[in-house]
């Protein structure tokens, strides 16, 4: 059943041929969990630019969680418009911080560094609204655990080469593919396979021609199969 929705000997290919092209990657520093929970809700749906900015904003319009959690919820959304979405953003950051000090009885995700993997996945996605990728990103840029935070470069790219099955959406993605890495191997395949997404694999026109990956991809040959079809002949 697996092998229908991941290929391991795939992943572990395209893990390798990434590292060959943009190199292997190390961590630099880790945030605080928990703003690193209310930096990815800030994020989702919107640039790095703009959830960077809203980010900046909310720190400098409040000096504590506790202030964020007491805040109007109008003037929080005023305050983060920059993201986008604040009708959902805002009220889902104070319903995450409310859950946080019931749970806990204080703004800190410390403990989610010493908890195995599963378990700290677990606490995080029953928070309210709170999905895998967010999950994943707390859990991989602060607790430097081997979470894979599948983004729609890291959804995209890996259909596209067939490391997964056509119907595996991104939630079910992040299991599949994490588990197919080596645990130190997660990080360095999220970073490269953003990377090339960004970069060689776009949404729209894939740049098959130059791509490192085109001869383990059947995505890419169909590309460049129907643009040698339509190239006119002499
Ligand atoms: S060959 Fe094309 S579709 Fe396949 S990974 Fe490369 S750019 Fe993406």
């Amino acid at each position: 059943m697996t092998a229908q929705l991941v290929n391991l000997d795939k992943v572990l290919q395209a893990n390798e041929r990434l590292q060959a092209v943009y190199g292997p990657r190390e961590r630099h520093g880790r945030r605080d969990p928990l703003d690193e929970l209310i930096l990815t809700i800030l994020s989702q749906n919107t640039s790095d630019r703009n959830s960077g900015r809203a980010w900046r904003l909310l720190r400098s319009r409040y000096q504590s969680w506790s202030d964020v959690l007491e805040a109007d919820t109008r003037e929080l959304y005023e305050v983060i418009k920059p993201a986008g979405l604040g009708n959902i953003k805002a009220p889902r950051i104070q319903q995450v911080l409310q859950e946080v000090l019931n749970r806990r009885g204080e703004f800190n995700l410390d403990f989610l560094r010493e908890l195995p993997i599963g378990e700290a996945k677990q606490w995080l996605r029953s928070l309210p609204g709170i999905g895998p990728k967010t999950a994943a990103c707390v859990l991989c840029f602060a607790c430097d655990m081997p979470a894979l935070p599948v983004d729609t470069h890291v959804h995209r790219v890996a259909l596209r080469l067939g490391l997964i099955g056509p119907k595996v959406n991104a939630d079910a993605a992040h299991d599949l593919l994490e588990q197919a890495l080596p645990v130190d191997a997660v990080y360095a395949f999220h970073v490269n396979m953003i990377l090339h997404g960004r970069q060689i694999c776009h949404a729209q026109r894939p740049a098959c021609p130059r791509c490192p990956l085109r001869d383990m991809c059947d995505y890419g040959s169909t590309v460049l199969a129907a643009a040698a079809g339509a190239a006119p002949t002499l």
